[in-house]
């Protein structure tokens, strides 16, 4: 990729605002010669529909503490000439540690009583992807998406079978009974099945230029056993391609396996010249709210440009670049 001069802070907050808040333009509106970040990281923990009674000050701040340092952490990987690949994975690994997320310690149950965790990764220089579905005792899940992206010859590896795999490659095991908290089975407990908010993802874009793409989830409360959900297929969760973009979802994940929500983002900017923030919201604002599909997306462009769009009142999000701009939000 070739990189041109920086943009300005006032350009980057207009890319900011209009993703969150302007109405959506179904044409291609390509802004005028982008200018590339050096490198970028944007990366969400969940989105739904929330407000200032539902999530108290004090938690908003424990959120937004974590977000924070999850972004730095990866920043730290892409400004010390790391991969987009290890900023992804070092991102998730962190949140899927935090139990404040819906990803590794801290998933939600599944209607028997128990954590069943998805996570895909996928690298957008060359399209090679890797995923896990229905794992129950790997620590992280993202590590073994991308021991399967880089050491399998298979894209996508579930349950029992990926456990072995993940174990045969050095990853943690541990017991089931890791991933219990208590604020979780409560909500498993009362069949809260709205409490599905703190799946995490993370796009990032290195020095070399290169795209990468990865989410990891629970699932949603008190899902059906076996039941998987978009966050491990690629093309619904998570996308990347260095032609257009890379994206992770969260939200009801039924909706985006069948709309292909991440996919068609990038066939948006593919085929049809949409820029980033164009095409998210035509397909989270329009054609996904329309069908009734809740949630939210993360997207990177090439130039490292982000687009943060749902379709609910909120989504733990933040971004940062290489020249220092920073956001951390919650809300809409
Ligand atoms: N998309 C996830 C799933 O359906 C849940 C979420 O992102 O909240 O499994």
């Amino acid at each position: 990729m070739t990189h041109r001069p920086l943009p300005s802070i006032i350009a980057l907050l207009v890319i900011l605002v209009s993703a969150c808040n302007a109405p959506a333009d179904s044409s291609s509106s390509e802004k005028s010669s982008p200018e590339p970040y050096e490198y970028a990281l944007v990366l969400h923990g969940g989105a739904g529909n929330m407000n200032f009674q539902s999530v108290p000050e004090e938690l908003q701040n424990r959120y937004k503490h974590v977000l924070d340092s999850a972004l730095q952490l990866g920043l730290d990987v892409l400004k010390e000439d790391g991969t987009s690949i290890d900023a992804v994975e070092v991102v998730i690994r962190c949140m899927e540690d935090n139990p404040l997320f819906n990803a590794g310690k801290g998933a939600v149950f599944t209607s028997e009583g128990k954590n069943e965790l998805d996570a895909s990764i996928m690298s957008g220089q060359d399209l090679n992807a890797g995923a896990v579905a229905g794992v129950t005792n790997i620590k992280h899940p993202i590590s073994a998406a991308r021991a399967v992206m880089e050491q399998s010859e298979h894209v996508m590896m579930a349950g029992k079978g990926a456990s072995v795999f993940a174990e045969e490659v050095g990853l943690e095991i541990v017991d089931p009974s890791y991933f219990y908290t208590e604020r979780r089975f409560k909500s498993y407990q009362k069949a809260i099945a709205k409490d599905k908010h703190g799946t995490v993802g993370c796009v990032a874009l290195d020095k070399a230029g290169n795209l990468c793409a990865g989410t990891s989830t629970g699932g949603m409360t008190n899902k059906k056993y076996g039941r998987i959900g978009d966050s491990p297929i690629i093309g619904a969760g998570t996308y990347a391609n260095n032609a257009t973009c890379g994206v992770s979802g969260t939200g009801h994940g039924e909706y985006f396996i069948r709309w292909t929500v991440a996919h068609q983002i990038s066939v948006l900017m593919e085929y049809k010249g949409y820029d980033v923030e164009s095409a998210a919201r035509e397909v989270v604002e329009k054609t996904l709210a329309e069908a009734g599909g809740e949630g939210g997306v993360i997207c990177l462009d090439s130039y490292g440009r982000p687009a943060m769009v749902t379709n609910t009142s909120g989504m733990f999000r933040a971004y940062g670049n290489s020249e220092g701009e920073r956001v951390v939000a919650i809300f809409k």
